[in-house]
């Protein structure tokens, strides 16, 4: 039996058809066009099934369950797409609409969830009793892993770490609050402190790399120019760094997980951001050395949505 698994993103939706035991057969991708009617965007994953059908050789009656990660709050019980502000979808119907055109179960699931899910039973989490994700991209995504299974909280809302405070009274964020990790751990925000560091310092690779216009330093060439010691490349990662690892403190002090995994754009970076945020959380807790998470980066990149959206039950 083939699984389909849909990752809804902002930019691209991607289909992949996938085995029980989570390996990625085919995928396909078409632009999300967020904006249109909803009917429009199930259209396309419908289509993109179909396709993945064809150059797997198998009938629709081949697949045993689609599952679909959107970004937002999703109700699987209704099948329902209940917010997802990026793509101005609310109250969406996908299980019905995507019902319409194969018969097998559809279940919903929030993004960070899905690749949470893939990460822990595929992934760089496999055969871990417990772990905390966190997606360093446009925002801060994060997902909850305890005995395998989503903690979601007594309401639904658990494990939205991009707004934790981790500057008090620190930058104004969409939610209402202000310091949130969102505004200072994503890849917005080191790209923004990339653009604040090359204002102050005047003289750095970042600027080159730039084409001399601060306002498109990007997250990547923070990284890149850091990494070969750039001073205001470094001054912006160190604060990112130190951000970041408070955010990570702060969850190895309230779950005490089995490992911490670091994926998204940022995390591109690999052993260069993963040493500089282990450095940073300290080792000892009153005065004892205390027993830390493994802290790694996540495995399956772009995959990991479409596999974990694959893999739900
Ligand atoms: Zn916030």
């Amino acid at each position: 039996m083939i699984r389909i698994g849909i990752d809804v993103g902002g930019t691209q939706i991607k289909v992949g058809a996938v085995t029980d035991g989570g390996r990625l057969l085919a995928s396909a991708a078409v632009p999300t066009g967020a904006g249109r009617p909803y009917t429009a965007m199930i259209d396309d994953m419908a289509g993109c099934v179909a396709q993945l059908l064809a150059r797997l050789d198998a009938r629709p009656e081949a697949l045993s369950m689609i599952g679909v990660g959107l970004p937002g709050y999703v109700d699987n019980e209704r099948g329902l797409a209940v917010n997802c502000t990026n793509l101005n979808w609310i109250d969406v119907p996908v299980r019905a609409a995507l019902g319409r055109y194969y018969g097998c179960p559809v279940l919903l699931e929030n993004d960070a969830n899905a690749a949470a899910i893939a990460e822990g039973r595929v992934g760089a989490a496999a055969g871990c009793a417990s772990c905390v994700m966190i997606t360093l991209g446009t925002g801060v995504g994060s997902a909850i892993l305890l005995d395998g299974r989503v903690w979601r909280g007594s309401h639904g809302v658990a494990g939205e770490l991009g707004h934790m405070t981790v500057v008090p009274g620190g930058l104004h964020c969409n939610c209402g609050r202000s310091g949130c990790a969102d505004r200072y751990c994503s890849a917005t925000a080191l790209a923004a402190q990339g653009r604040q560091a090359c204002l102050m310092y005047g003289d750095s690779a970042m600027l080159a790399m730039a084409g001399g216009d601060p306002a498109a330093v990007t997250a990547k060439m923070v990284t890149e120019a850091a990494r070969a010691g750039d001073r205001a490349a470094l001054a912006a990662f160190g604060d990112y760094t130190r951000h970041l690892a408070t955010l990570v403190d702060n969850v190895i002090s309230l779950l005490d997980p089995e490992v911490v995994l670091l994926g998204g754009g940022v995390s591109r970076a690999g052993a260069f951001l993963l040493d500089a945020v282990k450095a940073l959380i300290p080792p000892c807790d009153m005065g004892q050395r205390r027993p830390l998470p493994r802290i790694a980066l996540a495995a399956l990149g772009n995959e990991a949505g479409m596999i974990g959206a694959a893999l739900l039950e």
